[in-house]
């Protein structure tokens, strides 16, 4: 008896121990941490990453990469952008395994496109919060992890395109002139979308020209238009009633048109200028109704997979979903692939502007007053030389979007850490 009451006493004291060390090693982890900087104004942040109509909540370039790690818990202008696609993903693999659990899978060809649309999604809301967390690190950073960001967009309208095809298209679609073009023509549009947006990026500065958007709109509503080409044609043709996924796919298009509203147009922002820097961005409800149609989207593809599974490898042919999958890596090599030749012009660019900022004085007492405050960006000869931003306002400091000198930007910090 007395033997047992011992063992369990140091049985305990080896718990407490252990419990002990593991407090240590936290507060050594926590202790080693660095903590990121409070937030600033848009005025104190170089202007390619100002947002139209978001006047606070940046954080400071140039801190250590942890510190834009850690600052998913920090409440930034950036903050929801960040967590409305971080959510998204764990509740995409929770509806896959629901729907896994309760329609049954076999591991085939038949299941092969459905598995890359979960992984077109997951990398796409993957690049996506890379971007939206890291962006704000340097100039290099913001463009990298954009294009990369682009990559995903590609891969998702890809990996749409493939499930559209072998799950939700009607034979008469599949005969039609569109069908047999459908998954070529969809692979180029993908990596035309993603190959416009890096070229927009890197060519336009603010305030963005109208050339811009009809450079980066016209690929992507192409690509729409004919990734979604097999869905609107069974919307009109099937009854609503004859098939569980309609009301899905017509949720799926009706959150895409938001998605797509909300993307384009700068709203609520731009009626209320620095009232939506935390909360209310139209690039957050964008982010939330884009989640909601991958939601839709998968839901949909689930049940016409159940219902269609046991005849697709007879009426789409092994060899065709094996290659088309196969398709699927090879578009996103192609899209890294043109992400980092732009990257690397980009790099180019970014050093040009460098030296030529380094090399210029200060020319007035704006300037002067310019370098000698900004302690932060001091260290970045793109953000300390406001002489190269009257031409070139991606790179200048002190001036607002429509070229206002910072005084009239100032504002209290909404919420500094
Ligand atoms: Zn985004």
């Amino acid at each position: 008896m007395s033997g047992d009451i011992l063992q369990r006493t140091s049985t305990l004291t080896l718990n407490i121990k252990h419990l002990d060390h593991i407090r240590c090693l936290a507060d050594h982890i926590y202790s080693s941490l660095p903590s990121p900087g409070p937030t600033v104004a848009a005025s104190q942040v170089p202007g390619l990453f100002r947002e139209p109509f978001i006047l606070s909540g940046y954080r400071p370039v140039r801190q250590d990469w942890r510190c834009y790690l850690l600052s998913v818990f920090q409440r930034h202008n950036e903050s929801l952008n960040v967590w409305t696609h971080l959510l998204a993903g764990p509740v995409l693999l929770l509806r896959w395994r629901a729907n896994v659990g309760a329609l049954g899978y076999t591991l085939d060809a038949a299941f092969l496109p459905l598995s890359l649309f979960l992984v077109s999604a997951c990398t796409s809301l993957f690049l996506s919060v890379a971007a939206h967390l890291l962006q704000s690190h340097s100039e290099h950073a913001h463009y990298f992890f954009f294009f990369m960001d682009y990559v995903g967009v590609a891969m998702y309208q890809y990996g749409s395109s493939l499930g559209h095809y072998f799950y939700t298209s009607e034979a008469a679609w599949r005969e039609s002139c569109v069908g047999p073009l459908f998954l070529p023509g969809a692979a180029f549009f993908g990596w035309l979308s993603c190959a416009a947006y890096c070229f927009a990026k890197a060519r336009y500065r603010r305030p963005y020209p109208l050339r811009r958007k009809i450079c980066q709109v016209i690929p992507a509503t192409l690509s729409y238009l004919l990734g979604i080409s097999p869905v609107v044609h069974r919307l009109l043709t099937v009854s609503w009633t004859q098939e569980p996924a309609q009301p899905l796919l017509a949720l799926q298009i009706a959150s895409f048109l938001l998605c797509a509203l909300f993307f384009s147009c700068p709203v609520p922002e731009r009626f209320f200028p620095g009232r939506c820097d935390f909360v209310g961005q139209g690039h957050q409800i964008f982010h939330l109704f884009l989640s909601l149609c991958t939601v839709f989207q998968l839901e949909a593809l689930f049940q016409d997979y159940a219902r269609r599974r046991d005849a697709m490898v007879e009426v789409f042919g092994a060899g065709q979903l094996w290659w088309a999958c196969v398709s699927f890596p090879a578009l996103f090599v192609c899209c890294v692939l043109t992400a980092l030749v732009t990257m690397r012009h980009m790099d180019k660019k970014l050093a040009e502007h460098q030296d030529d900022g380094s090399s210029r004085k200060p020319t007035n007492a704006y300037d002067v007053n310019r370098t000698t405050t900004d302690g932060a960006g001091g260290s970045n000869g793109l953000a300390t030389t406001n002489t190269g931003g009257g031409n070139d306002p991606a790179f200048s400091t002190w001036r607002d979007h429509k070229g206002m000198p910072a005084s009239t930007l100032e504002r209290p910090k909404a919420y500094a850490n």
